[in-house]
């Protein structure tokens, strides 16, 4: 069955998981409040939506309440970010991720419910140093 899908903000980091899961035949909305952005992905996701996510009324219309998955992908604009996981947690959606800037917004988005926060720069960061560690210690 195909799982139905929502990134907000079509960035680096959004735009490469939007890429990555209509690549592999998920339904995916792509939302972002900047019509450029939207135009890119027009056509790699389902839908494609120009849409402020920190307007409730807007991502009720957009029936974001059938998604079951969420994927908040707003870096810089933290406040903006964090009124968007508020919105989604009201709404009850299964599961919600999101992109965090640095630790103070890690912690306020585990505090009002995100299900997943990660911190792409640091993750890789952490995953490289694993992999070079390990490929030295193959290459002894
Ligand atoms: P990356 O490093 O992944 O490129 P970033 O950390 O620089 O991203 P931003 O560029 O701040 O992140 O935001 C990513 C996207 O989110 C942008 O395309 C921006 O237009 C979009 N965005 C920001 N605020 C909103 C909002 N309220 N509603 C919808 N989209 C938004």
């Amino acid at each position: 069955m195909k799982r139905e899908f929502a990134v907000i903000g079509l960035g680096r980091f959004g735009g490469s998981i939007c890429r990555e899961l209509s690549a592999e035949g998920m339904e995916v909305l792509a939302i972002d409040s900047d019509e450029d952005k939207v135009n890119e992905f027009k056509n790699i996701a389902s839908h494609a939506v120009i849409a402020d996510s920190t307007d409730e009324a807007t991502l009720k219309e957009l029936g974001i309440k059938n998604i079951d998955h969420v994927i908040v992908a707003i870096g810089d604009n933290i406040q903006a970010s964090i009124l968007t996981t508020v919105i989604l947690t009201d709404l009850g959606i299964g599961k919600i991720t999101v992109k965090a800037q640095n630790d103070y917004h890690e912690k306020i988005l585990n505090k009002i419910g995100a299900d997943q926060v990660v911190h792409p720069e640091r993750d890789m960061g952490k995953r490289i140093a694993h992999n070079i560690i390990s490929s030295n210690i193959l290459d002894y």
